[in-house]
């Protein structure tokens, strides 16, 4: 790491951790598995009202927040999985509910790699307050986060802030000297929530990581609420609930087998898909490695689609090498709705140096010609899409039709 600061610098440690390239599709990647085991899987329907006859629950109130329907689901067993909106969740119970969560802010900025920036991660301590945050090499740009401030502001609105930003501008600028940090480095920001339960702790990094599943035994048989949990040990969390859920209801299950599986796409050698998709017609190099990235084992149905269609082999994007024939996938194959889930969280175009925006311009069409959407719709589209990456951009979008 030779750019990093020497001025008192006593030493390192080096240590080997896992990431998660890309979050959404991991959420896609176990949509998709649960389908295949048997799930319903409803996407934009918001649980408004928790059902109960007496202390037992029956069942939940969903609207479908895009369509306006609203309907009810009966069961005898609800596991309110909604992280940080575990107590708003509860709020729509038909009895009053204890409140359980003391979330925390996290903030991270997105920023092209600069010189003497290494392919390995760094961690680093906060000169201004000893917080630890990482400066981390992802999807080909560097990823500077995070902070950790209490919030308990509505999940949904959270957004990177200014004072944010600088703290982790200033932070970093601190550990690489050299690497230019300025204000118009920042690429994008965003922010989440972490669903930490409520601890009247004083320092926000002394709150337990641990998860707990919380059974709703004497207000709400059958309610369970999970609070906590991280990306790295949901798996084991999801096995807990679901062991509690069937013990509780005296089902005989098997043993679960998951933590053997692999994920739809997961599995599989990378290096025969990408011999395989090297006899695509039409399939730029960049694009097969970013099918198989992006879709693993599954990166040869995607290509399959370009198959007489040679229109959906083009590339749409030109930082991710994302093609035609994933905006069509994701509709049909992926649960996607409209173009934001497509671009921001199934194609993972929309999270490259510009969001996206090359990419809606020319999936748009494709949308049009292969998915019958009209211009209505594609305005529509347009708009919804433009005002999610308005939340994360750190600029304001060009004027339609501007040159910039
Ligand atoms: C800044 C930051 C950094 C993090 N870094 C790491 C890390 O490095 N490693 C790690 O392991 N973890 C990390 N985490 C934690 C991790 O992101 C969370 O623990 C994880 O996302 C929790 O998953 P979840 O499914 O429980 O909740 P979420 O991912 O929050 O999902 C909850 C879902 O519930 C839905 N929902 C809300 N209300 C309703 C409703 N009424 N009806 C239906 N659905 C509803 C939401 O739309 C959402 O999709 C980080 C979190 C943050 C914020």
């Amino acid at each position: 790491m030779p750019a990093l600061n020497p001025e008192e610098l006593d030493g390192g440690i080096l240590y080997h951790d896992a990431q998660v390239t890309f979050v959404e599709r991991l959420v896609v990647e176990n949509a998709l598995a649960s389908r295949a085991a048997g799930a319903d899987i409803r996407t934009y329907a918001r649980v408004e009202r928790i059902v109960l006859d007496g202390n037992q629950v029956r069942g939940v109130v969903v609207r479908n927040v895009r369509s306006g329907t609203t309907e009810t689901l009966h069961a005898s067993a609800i596991v309110n999985a909604a992280g940080p909106w575990v107590d708003r969740v509860l709020a729509g119970a038909d009895c009053p509910m204890p409140r359980f969560m003391g979330p925390t802010k996290g903030t991270h900025i997105v920023v092209h790699r600069f010189p003497g920036m290494s392919d390995v991660a760094c961690y680093a301590e906060a000169r201004s307050d000893g917080r630890p945050f990482f400066i981390l090499p992802w999807n080909g740009l560097v990823l500077i986060g995070t902070t950790d401030t209490r919030c308990d502001a509505d999940p949904a609105s959270v957004h990177a802030e200014e004072g944010e930003i600088a703290w982790l501008l200033a932070e970093a600028g601190h550990v690489f000297p050299h690497a230019g940090l300025g204000r118009e480095s920042v690429l994008y920001a965003y922010s989440g929530l972490r669903p930490l339960p409520r601890q009247g702790l004083r320092k926000t990094a002394a709150i337990t990581r641990r998860h707990q599943i919380r059974h709703h035994g004497r207000t709400a048989r059958g309610l369970y609420s999970v609070i906590g949990g991280k990306i790295t040990t949901y798996r084991h969390l999801a096995e807990e609930a679901v062991d509690q859920v069937v013990q509780r209801l005296g089902i005989k299950a098997p043993p679960c087998t998951t933590a053997g599986l692999a994920l739809p796409g997961g599995g599989g050698d990378r290096a025969a898909i990408l011999a395989g998709l090297a006899g695509v017609p039409g399939l730029g190099k960049p694009s097969a490695v970013h099918l198989a990235d992006v879709y693993g084992v599954r990166a040869p149905a995607v290509a399959a689609l370009t198959s007489g269609q040679p229109d959906l082999a083009e590339a749409i994007c030109p930082f991710s090498g994302a093609i035609a024939a994933e905006v069509v996938f994701a509709v049909r194959h992926e649960f996607a709705t409209g173009m934001a889930d497509i671009l921001l969280r199934r194609c993972m175009a929309g999270l490259g140096p510009d969001l996206g925006r090359a990419a809606l311009d020319r999936a748009l069409p494709v949308a049009a010609r292969h998915l019958g959407w009209d211009a209505m719709r594609l305005r529509t589209e347009r708009q919804d899409c433009e005002a999610e990456i308005r939340v994360l951009a750190s600029r304001p979008l060009p004027a339609p039709g501007s040159a910039a």
